[in-house]
């Protein structure tokens, strides 16, 4: 791509932002489709996150990812909020709008358009999700706008999980969202397969041995795992949902689909799914 005087920046706002695949996939994408952008990381000090989001509309920027630590604290600093983006109360995508930036979610869509990716259909179905982090908040959520029966939260902390629930249902209907101690799973899950997101930080590098729950009976129920984390490529999660004859995915998809949906939103095309598999496979080769 030669740069010229009608490039557009798009840029990663957080910190850290160091470890980011992200300038990776979105040049990729912008390089296979011919668009004259380029995307930077931000690195943005605590406390500059207004003067950031203002300097990046002045800068004529046409639109940011947002990471940790910033995804709800940027909410204030925008014009516009996208309904998903509100309920789910965390943007991850900017995109320039008039007089600032409009605020997205592309994080859960991309889960969604991973799993769409994998043949996955959660349509009537009721998903488990292990954790209630940010992340798990989300995914429920998500579950719910995309047609799911129901969600069943298992956590450490049961309160945080049942706190989701609550909330959930707060704009779901009273019995969408269950909340349980991580060790209830036997007596909680009846039914005779499920779909499992696992969406906790246990077994992501350098903690690669560790799993959140360990006894086979739990993976005799999974007919789907996934597991958000993406490196290690193959957790121990994975390997035990393989094992016992599931199908087990990782998060890669889900962060080359958040990608994708943002590129969407910037430059008003559709990735195709060649691109989209072009990107997975530029993200492995990478971390090689
Ligand atoms: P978070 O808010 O810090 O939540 C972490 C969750 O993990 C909590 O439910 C916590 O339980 C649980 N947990 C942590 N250590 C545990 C342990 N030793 N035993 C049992 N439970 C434990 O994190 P988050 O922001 O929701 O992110 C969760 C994960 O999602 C991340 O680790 C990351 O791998 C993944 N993620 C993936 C993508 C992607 O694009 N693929 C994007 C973002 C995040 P307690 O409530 O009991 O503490």
């Amino acid at each position: 791509m030669i740069y010229d005087g009608h490039t557009r920046t798009c840029g990663l706002i957080g910190n850290p932002v160091e470890h980011t695949m992200s300038p990776l996939i979105q040049n990729f994408m912008a390089e296979e489709t011919g668009k004259n952008m380029v995307y930077v990381p931000f690195h943005v000090q605590q406390g500059d996150l207004e003067a950031a989001v203002k300097g990046a509309y002045a800068l004529n920027l046409l639109g940011c990812n947002v990471t940790v630590p910033y995804k709800s604290d940027v909410l204030e600093y925008l014009v516009d909020i996208d309904p998903l983006a509100k309920r789910i109360g965390a943007v991850n995508t900017l995109v320039r709008v008039e007089g600032g930036y409009k605020g997205y979610n592309t994080d859960m869509p991309g889960l969604y358009r991973a799993m769409v990716h994998d043949g996955v259909d959660i349509t009537g179905k009721k998903v488990v999700i292990l954790g209630a982090g940010g992340v798990a908040r989300a995914v429920a959520v998500m579950l719910y706008d995309k047609g799911a029966e129901g969600v069943i939260l298992f956590n450490r902390t049961p309160e945080k999980a049942q706190q989701i629930a609550d909330e959930v249902n707060g704009f779901a209907g009273a019995d969408f969202a269950k909340a349980y101690a991580l060790e209830d799973y036997a007596d909680v899950l009846k039914e005779e397969k499920y779909i499992v997101i696992q969406a906790t930080s246990v077994g992501m590098h350098p903690g690669v041995e560790k799993v959140i729950i360990a006894e086979d009976a739990f993976y005799d129920k999974i007919e789907v795992g996934y597991d958000l984390i993406f490196n290690p490529a193959n957790t121990r999660f994975m390997q035990l949902v393989s094992s016992h004859g599931g199908r087990a995915y990782n998060g890669a998809k889900m962060l080359v689909y958040q990608g994708v949906i943002a590129f969407e939103l910037w430059n008003n095309v559709s990735i195709s799914r060649k691109v989209a598999e072009g990107c997975i496979r530029q993200m492995e080769e990478a971390r090689k």
